[in-house]
């Protein structure tokens, strides 16, 4: 077994990693990096290329499979979850692996063909959807290989950790989950699975890293789902305007919101394209409990002529949008910047169910976001939000599960995985034989 570092391992973003079993190659995760992807949005750029997207760093440098002479042997990409920086790569790198098949779980694979439609590309390769829990053949060149999809807790809907069964033992991908026995929406993880995989010999684990220097176990959902009944409970006046801002592909959290925002006895309002995106892919896949509750506006004008009617009647509406990192031209920048028909006032509600992403573009950007709202008098509560990461002790109980004989922390900054290695340390692993940091794009032999 080979294992190819292609991104993620040195930065937050673009997560993918290759696997050669003999003539066998197979892909986990092809994500952009959103920072990356900020910046040509920033410099007005709509439209990319692949080659533009290589050069400013947005996909995975996958050019390093060509190097190694992996490409022409791809079988399968397998995509974990549906966050872009896991899947939003697919239709830019796809077509270099034309045999390849593309498997996910049914929220992850329509979401694909959303992103697909949305950027108007077609790729070629056969899509497979699996549904969680469950499992799949794929065939190689001279055997067939089993590739489970597991189900675990994140902060999306069907979230997977991957493992791909070869004669060698267990390839085992782990990239990004938290252990969350109390989920809003879904089951636990499935421990006994996971286990169970951890009995048959695990070959090599790669781990999502990202808050290994938490303390502790990461917050179940549950706390954020009554951070959100606090946070709505004192609004309960008819003239101040009442916004949300979560993550979009946050079904769980956006959950929460509609259920307690009910409460308050307001037309609860979605507006934006990405929130549009994700809901609508819930729906699709019947994993939408809210659908009949909300109403929906994705196009500018629909957007921008509800703003004009949220104007005047300002206190009827809970409304749901984008823009809690502040992004340029989402919905809350954009009225904020006074390029909507919408004006904040003195007394308006704005809650922040989200966390600032700590990198530098977003984290000026709210602060200044934030600065803007203070100086009307809006009142502002931030961080109504847990993380979808695991922390310190999520990550010491996937290790002590699957026993692996090698380990490689990614999804984060060489200082972001630093903390993963010393806790495999700490359960007798040796740096540099056992357990690796690893940059991007090399090569661990087995
Ligand atoms: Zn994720």
């Amino acid at each position: 077994m080979e294992i190819c570092t292609v991104g993620g391992f040195q930065e937050v973003g673009k997560n993918m990693t290759a696997v050669k079993i003999k003539d066998d190659v197979f892909i986990f995760d092809a994500g952009v990096s959103i920072p990356a992807l900020i910046d040509l949005q920033n410099d007005n750029i709509q439209v990319y290329s692949e080659k533009h997207l290589r050069r400013v760093g947005a996909i995975p440098n996958d050019s390093v499979l060509d190097k190694l002479g992996w490409r022409d042997k791809v079988r399968a990409i397998v995509i974990g979850h549906s966050h872009l920086d896991h899947v939003g790569a697919v239709p830019w790198l796809a077509h270099r692996y034309p045999r390849a098949v593309i498997i996910g779980t049914p929220f992850t694979m329509t979401l694909l063909d959303t992103i697909l439609r949305d950027e108007r590309k077609e790729i070629k390769n056969k899509k497979i959807t699996v549904r969680e829990g469950g499992s799949i053949k794929v065939r190689g060149k001279r055997r067939t290989y089993k590739i489970d999809l597991i189900h675990v807790t994140h902060s999306t809907l069907q979230c997977a950790s991957i493992a791909l069964h070869t004669e060698e033992g267990v390839f085992f991908y782990a990239v990004d989950f938290k252990f969350d026995d109390t989920p809003v929406l879904g089951a636990p993880p499935n421990y006994k699975k996971i286990k169970e995989i951890g009995k048959k010999g695990v070959k090599a684990l790669i781990i999502n890293s990202l808050y290994s220097g938490e303390e502790g176990r990461s917050l179940s959902e549950s706390v954020a789902r009554k951070k959100v009944k606090q946070a709505l409970n004192p609004v309960r006046d008819r003239y101040s305007a009442l916004f949300v801002s979560t993550f979009s592909s946050h079904i769980e959290r956006l959950k929460s919101i509609v259920d307690f925002g009910r409460a308050t006895n307001r037309k609860i309002i979605f507006l934006g394209r990405s929130l549009n995106k994700y809901v609508t892919t819930a729906i699709k896949v019947k994993q939408c409990p809210f659908q009949k509750q909300i109403t929906l506006f994705k196009y500018r004008n629909q957007v921008n002529s509800f703003l004009k009617k949220a104007e005047k009647d300002r206190g009827k509406y809970l409304i749901v949008c984008t823009g809690h990192q502040a992004e340029e031209n989402s919905i809350l920048d954009r009225i904020v910047k006074d390029n909507t028909p919408f004006r904040f006032r003195k007394g308006d509600h704005m809650i922040f169910a989200s966390s600032v992403i700590p990198v530098p573009q977003n984290i000026l950007a709210r602060e200044q976001m934030d600065h803007k709202l203070e100086k009307i008098g809006v009142k502002i509560q931030k961080d109504v939000h847990v993380s979808g990461h695991g922390c310190h002790e999520d990550i010491k109980m996937m290790m002590k599960m699957l026993k692996p004989e090698q380990i490689i922390p990614t999804h984060g900054t060489p200082a972001q995985e630093l903390p993963a290695v010393r806790i495999a340390q700490s359960l007798g692993y040796k740096y540099g034989k056992n357990v690796h940091l690893f940059k991007d794009g090399k090569v661990l032999k087995l």
